[in-house]
């Protein structure tokens, strides 16, 4: 049994619907299929969202508009006999949708559970249309059996009830192929609506098809499988056969948006691969993810990068203890839920750096200020700083280190074209080569290391 997820750019048009159900249709046996909302549609709600907050008044016609998306593509491929009852699901969720905006415009205000409600819609609407298109296919509400807890103010899977409830509401062998809304679901304790964040469809899937233990995990999205880069950036970026999860990882946690991170774990447990596809071109191989790295490539398999990273830096004679003071600030960091990137071997003086997101920046400041006030206020502990603007640029291989020098050369490269390398992380992973950059030369300096890294000739 496979699970499938259709991304946005996979189910926006009545074209791409229609590839989408050529895939399905053709399949040998039922399968899950899991989809997100209509492309573009969740920005747009959000948008209209903060709109109708401050009291304009276009969130009427803007719904009117997400209605009559929605109803093209019921009127162009669902079934005859089924277009009454599904336009009438659209209809009564758009009408929730409108009574939603109004009340915020009245209200002036957006707050955070009234926006994890709203968003909730695209993925509603967009799978109760999917599950008609399809032959043989039947609708699961997610609503009913993905839950998060809070973790400090984020919403994260609560894995063992979800993995109960996945299994209580949908039986296997399949019947038929069940076709279940991405990205949406409840908190375990209110029931309110919460997602698993943006790009969130694919945790779903591979929650989905880990505990059903599926064959494998397919991600159709909208370009020919994952790549060396960003396609966007670096338009030569050529197609990665196949990849390791750790790789995987890697480079979508340094921000290789094609898969949301951590979609990988659940399947990386359970030994389940996932393969890359193209629904625009679906007979493409696309990108196979295993735990096997029997093809180690020469070269590395490919690179990615963060911008809106900040540095925190902990500047003093501290050699004698930097173990210690590594274990504190990781402790520190760890106690207010800040996640850090990487720890960076500075190229100024401070003594060690960390780099994360830079939403965390200012907590991280005050955390490290509190964990380090004795030192501070002796002496030891010259100073804590922020630098932020940054980009991290990941260069990924497993193996790594096994290529001489590369950390090194890749550094010179960037040094000899003028890019103000802040800091690099050489060595600290088996996997990962890191190294910052200001984020007004992210673009640069990504072209410079992956040619670096893939034709050997530096770009400009
Ligand atoms: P979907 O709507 O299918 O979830 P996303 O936009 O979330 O699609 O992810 C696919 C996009 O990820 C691609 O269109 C591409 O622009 C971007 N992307 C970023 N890095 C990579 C990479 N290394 N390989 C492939 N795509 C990448
Ligand atoms: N629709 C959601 C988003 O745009 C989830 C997803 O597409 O994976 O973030
Ligand atoms: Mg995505």
């Amino acid at each position: 049994m496979k699970v499938l997820k259709f991304g946005g750019t996979s189910v926006g048009t009545v074209d791409s619907l229609r590839n989408v159900k050529r895939i399905v249709d053709s399949l040998e046996e039922p399968a899950v299929v899991v989809v997100s909302a209509l492309g573009g549609l969740t920005d747009r709600l959000i948008a209209t969202a903060r709109a109708a907050a401050q009291g304009e008044d276009s969130f009427r016609d803007d719904v009117a508009g997400f209605a009559r998306r929605h109803s093209e593509i019921i009127e162009a491929l669902v079934p005859s006999d089924r277009r009454t009852e599904v336009s009438a699901t659209v209809r009564g969720l758009t009408a929730q949708l409108l009574e939603i905006y109004t009340g915020l415009s009245l209200i002036r205000d957006l707050p955070a559970k009234t926006l994890d409600l709203v968003v909730s819609f695209g993925e509603r609407m967009s799978s109760v249309i999917v599950a008609d298109i399809l032959e043989n296919a039947v609708h699961a509400d997610s609503l009913e059996f993905i839950r998060t807890e809070k973790w400090f103010n984020r919403d994260i899977a609560a894995r063992q009830l979800t993995d109960s409830l996945i299994s209580e509401k949908i039986a296997l062998p399949l019947a038929a192929t069940v076709v279940t809304g991405g990205f949406i679901s409840r908190d375990k304790d209110t029931g309110d609506i919460t997602n698993l964040g943006r790009g969130g469809s694919d945790y779903t899937a591979a929650l989905i098809a880990a505990r059903l233990g599926a064959d494998l995990l397919e991600i159709w999205t909208d370009v020919d499988g994952f790549m060396t880069a960003d396609p966007r950036i670096i338009p030569d970026a050529r197609v990665i056969p196949d990849m390791s999860f750790i790789e995987s990882m890697e480079l979508c946690s340094y921000g290789a948006k094609v898969i949301y991170p951590p979609t990988i774990y659940p399947v990386f447990h359970r030994n389940i691969p996932i393969r890359i596809l193209n629904t625009h071109n679906p007979s493409a191989p696309g990108t196979l993810i295993t735990d096997s790295s029997d093809s180690l490539p020469a070269d590395v398999r490919g690179v990615s990068s963060v911008k809106k990273t900040a540095m925190v830096s902990v500047t003093g004679s501290l050699t004698a203890n930097v173990a210690e003071i590594n274990s504190r600030s990781f402790n520190a960091m760890a106690r207010n839920g800040i996640s850090i990137l990487l720890v960076a071997q500075p190229a100024s003086d401070a003594a060690f750096s960390i780099a994360l997101a830079e939403a965390d920046a200012g907590k991280a400041m005050e955390a490290l200020r509190a964990e380090f006030a004795p030192e501070l206020q002796e002496g030891s502990v010259r100073e804590v700083s922020l630098e932020t603007d940054l980009t991290v640029l990941a260069v990924v291989r497993e193996s790594i280190k096994e290529i001489k020098g590369l950390g090194a050369r890749l550094v010179n490269t960037l040094q000899r074209y003028g890019v103000d390398v802040k800091a690099v992380s050489d060595g600290a992973s088996e996997t990962t080569i890191a190294i910052i950059v200001p984020d007004s030369d992210a673009v640069r300096s990504l072209r410079l290391v992956h040619s670096a890294c893939f034709s050997g000739q530096q770009a400009q």
